[in-house]
């Protein structure tokens, strides 16, 4: 589920980023502010470097396209592990207090647009 971003030792992780390339991974990152879309904080405000998080868990047949991948947090990402979108929306809202749905986030994944 959790790809980073920027620099990360994992080869699983550095596979996704170079697949995806630098224009796809720099509209990811537009589309998103530089934040993550559960609780918004950035790697400024975390101290961390952001990941890329699947809405569709890759254990559940997700794909590597940019409208199912998201910034995340390294402690939402570490909170939503493979959870379901709708099961992690419920997890965030009872144990963090944040107000996202899936079908927003989903939505919001959607606006994604690449340059030419
Ligand atoms: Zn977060």
């Amino acid at each position: 589920v959790c790809n980073s971003i920027a620099y990360n030792n994992r080869p699983a992780r550095e596979s996704l980023r170079k697949q995806l390339g630098r224009k796809l991974s720099a509209a990811i990152a537009e589309r998103d502010s530089d934040a993550c879309v559960y609780c918004g904080a950035t790697e400024a405000s975390s101290g961390a470097h952001l990941h890329l998080d699947h809405l569709t868990p890759r254990s559940a047949g997700g794909s590597n396209e940019p409208t199912n991948l998201v910034t995340a947090c390294r402690s939402c990402n570490s909170a939503r592990q493979d959870m379901p979108l709708a099961a992690w929306a419920r997890k965030a809202h009872a144990t963090l207090g944040l107000e996202f749905t899936a079908r927003e986030i989903r939505a919001h994944a959607r606006r994604i647009t690449v340059a030419a």
